[in-house]
């Protein structure tokens, strides 16, 4: 990944305030290494407005545009090194690409990444701010996630940035056997964030907790 963009703003993204957000991640339980460096070397402030950039190492969502939101740090952290721990393969699908902040963490970690988002604006600018950051392992789809991405399926380990009622069916067929899939599920208030785990053609589900994440809505604009 190169940073020469992320010298933007830079007063505000010190050593220090990133030291910080990763000792906050710890404490919340995030264990792998490897994950925590990827939070800290990964400009988050590169992804939202830059009236925000000051905000950025704090441990919360913030919005960028479209009633969309960036994902808190602690939960791009504790969903990626779920794969990290549970998927033997290479290839990830990623539903809801949003600014790409996840995709940003996950990229040096697998080999290939497919990422769906219905926003299409959102997607172009995001697949422009990816490319700045030299992440080129990721392919992008203009679609609705519920149709998972079928042509380069079956993957290893699916990850949802987006909460539903319940899995969408085309991802459970889209999911390797022994592969796992990361999701937060509910509505509104009520979800949480669930691993799904695929043997044969049997699904166990474990449920990791309360979560808030903006809803996957069906269709794509
Ligand atoms: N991964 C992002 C989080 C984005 S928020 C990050 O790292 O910050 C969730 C994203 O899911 C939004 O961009 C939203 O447009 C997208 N989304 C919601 N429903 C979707 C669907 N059915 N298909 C694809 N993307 C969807």
């Amino acid at each position: 990944m190169k940073f020469d963009e992320s010298q933007r703003g830079i007063g505000m993204t010190s050593e220090r305030t990133r030291e910080r957000l990763i000792d906050r991640l710890k404490e919340q339980g995030i264990k792998s290494g490897i994950v925590l460096d990827q939070i800290k070397k990964v400009p988050r402030h590169i992804f939202v407005d830059e009236a925000l950039s000051s905000r950025a190492y704090e441990d919360t969502a913030l919005p960028i545009g479209h009633g969309q939101t960036i994902s808190q740090p602690y939960i791009v952290a504790r969903m990626t090194e779920v794969l990290l721990n549970h998927v033997n393969g290479n290839k990830i699908l990623e539903i809801g690409t949003g600014c790409g902040y996840q995709t940003a963490v996950l990229s040096p970690l697998f080999k290939k990444i497919y990422s769906v988002e219905r926003i299409n604006p959102l997607l172009v600018k995001t697949k422009k701010r990816l490319r700045s950051l030299g992440i080129y392992n990721v392919n992008y789809r203009h679609d609705d996630g519920w149709n998972g991405w079928e042509k380069y399926g079956p993957y290893d380990g699916i990850i949802v940035s987006a909460a539903a009622p319940q899995v969408p069916e085309k991802l459970l067929q889209q999911l390797e056997i022994g592969g796992i899939l990361i999701m937060p599920f509910g509505e509104k208030e009520k979800q949480e964030l669930v691993i799904v785990y695929r043997d044969g053609d049997t699904f166990d589900y474990k449920r990791l907790g309360a979560v808030s994440f903006v809803p996957l809505v069906k269709g794509k604009k």
